[in-house]
């Protein structure tokens, strides 16, 4: 049978786009279908009057010579059109509910220092503590973005490291600013378990983050520029409704207005539910299936506040690494002190950024690019966010995105007064927005939930359909930037290794 092509790719996400680029490489010829305008999926930036935005991730870890990113970009010919800023990005420094500014040391040994003498009646918790991850910190990480496909580290057998860290921190220690540390500092990991908790601390060592100059699209676009001078072709502005199956084999896709592109292999780098439900249908599916994708829980989406300002940040103490406004006594919902409420969704802190002071190409000369991010908002907030039937956007959606990014950067003024009156353009995106833009369900940033009860699942790359291969933050434990990646070359290397 003749084909369209060898292998067509549903998505231009960094997944599909390194897939792509390492099968083009290979001679294989792949067509990458992408429904945006421009590639990328949540690997991407705009611009607004010269003020260049990121529109989700901060850093990608693992771009310096011999890591994997850097092998990737090498392989698809395209580390020449790159260029990177290394950066020292955690512990995140923190602002605590009392006004209290935290600048924290950058190595966990410095860190563990800190707060021995910071808390010295917790001495011998922290010891305890910091003893734990260290153990636990020597293969979770590491293994995690191994060749091969471990969703989690063998610790997650264990019930200790299966605890959320939040609970072991709330257990173990007394004092609720140190509690606040331990959990914001780690931020994201303290939702999670231990043993996460522990690969995170790995990586504070490691501090292997890096931010693209002139931005995050700078990174799509060149793998995507790379991809084309090896022979693949990619077609933007192009939806796929269907993946065609016939006698339990995909046999190619189906592309919106009913052309079909056959192909004798089918790659999905888009969101899985949307795959399997909407482009299969679950009379294809086995039971076990459809019910994950009903049940797990997918990770929490953000909501954004771009700001171009005319101020120094530098001078009103900003740096290269980001600043956690912590408004109230909540371990990521776990209520420390006070009653929880909240009418605004941004019970977990605020995290204040400035990629311009990393690299100032992004903004006009003197002025800067400040992200004010709450990363764990509800996409049913306020049901949904008051949109309309079928996500209709409402004028009370407008109004409440609003209200919202107006709480927001009153916050970010308790670490930069003056900012309000500095802001010369704006944007806001909310969950639904990043829904939009890349289809991932409920606008989630890194697949399915890092939640200790949901954690560490993910799909199978290859797929209960002969021929049919997921690659993606919905396969790729624990989601971001390079684990997608790393799954983009596993399903590369499976269908090379395909007689
Ligand atoms: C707010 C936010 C902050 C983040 N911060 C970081 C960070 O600091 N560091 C980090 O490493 N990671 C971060 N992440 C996570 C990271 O961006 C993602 O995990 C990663 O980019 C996912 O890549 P992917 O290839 O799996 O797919 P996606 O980026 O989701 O791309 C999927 C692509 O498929 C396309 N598509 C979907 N359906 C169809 C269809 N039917 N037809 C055609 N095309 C389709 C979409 O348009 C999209 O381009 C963040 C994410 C968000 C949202």
């Amino acid at each position: 049978m003749t084909y369209d092509c060898d292998v067509a790719i549903i998505g231009s996400g960094v997944a599909g786009l390194i897939c792509g680029g390492l099968l083009a490489k290979k001679g294989v010829k792949v067509i990458i279908c992408e429904k945006h305008t421009s590639p990328g999926g949540n690997l991407s930036s705009f611009e607004r009057k010269g003020f260049i935005f990121d529109t989700g991730p901060h850093w990608i870890i693992r771009c310096g010579p011999g890591e994997l990113m850097y092998n990737l970009f090498d392989k698809i010919g395209i580390l020449k059109e790159l260029k990177f800023i290394k950066y020292n990005l955690l512990p995140w420094d923190l602002v605590l509910p009392d006004g209290e500014k935290n600048i924290l040391p950058e190595t966990r040994k410095e860190f563990h220092a800190y707060l021995k003498d910071k808390f010295p009646g917790e001495a011998n918790a922290l010891d305890k503590y910091f003893d734990e991850v260290d153990k636990a910190g020597k293969d979770t990480l590491p293994k995690i973005f191994s060749k091969t496909v471990t969703p989690l580290s063998e610790l997650e057998k264990q019930e200790f490291y299966r605890l959320p860290a939040v609970e072991y921190i709330d257990q173990h220690f007394t004092d609720k600013n140190l509690k606040l540390i331990l959990s914001y500092t780690a931020y994201p990991y303290a939702r999670t378990s231990m043993a996460l908790m522990a690969g995170y601390w790995k990586e504070v060592d490691s501090q292997t983050n890096y931010y693209p100059v002139g931005g995050m699209q700078g990174v799509a676009n060149a793998l995507a520029e790379g991809f084309k001078s090896l022979g693949g072709e990619l077609l933007l502005k192009t939806r796929v409704n269907r993946i065609l199956i016939e006698k339990g084999k995909a046999v190619g896709i189906e592309i919106a207005g009913g052309k079909r592109i056959s192909s004798r292999f089918v790659v999905s780098n888009a969101d899985a539910r949307l795959t399997y439900l909407g482009m299969i249908g679950k009379d294809f599916l086995p039971h076990e299936l459809i019910k994950n994708l009903d049940e797990w829980k997918p990770e929490k989406g953000a909501f954004y506040v771009y700001l171009g300002v005319d101020m120094d940040l530098k001078k009103a103490g900003m740096g290269k690494k980001g600043i956690w406004y912590i408004p109230r006594y909540n371990l990521f919902g776990k209520v420390i002190e006070g009653n929880g409420e909240d009418l605004l969704p941004l019970p977990y802190g605020l995290l204040v950024t400035v990629p311009s002071l990393m690299d100032p190409s992004i903004a006009p000369p003197g002025k800067h690019c400040v992200l004010l991010c709450s990363c764990y908002v509800d996409h049913d907030f306020h049901n949904n966010w008051q949109t309309g039937p079928g996500g209709r956007r409402t004028p009370e959606y407008r109004r409440l995105k609003k209200v919202v990014a107006d709480q927001f950067i009153d916050y970010a003024e308790k670490i930069l007064p003056g900012l309000r009156k500095s802001i010369v353009v704006m944007d806001t995106a909310s969950p639904l927005t990043y829904e939009r833009y890349t289809f991932n369900y409920k606008g989630s940033q890194t697949g399915w939930s890092w939640e200790a009860e949901t954690g560490g699942k993910r799909l199978d790359q290859a797929s209960c359909i002969k021929n049919l291969y997921l690659a993606g933050h919905w396969t790729a434990f624990p989601g971001g930037v390079a684990a997608a990646a790393l799954s983009g070359m596993r399903t590369a290397e499976t269908i090379l290794s395909e007689p």
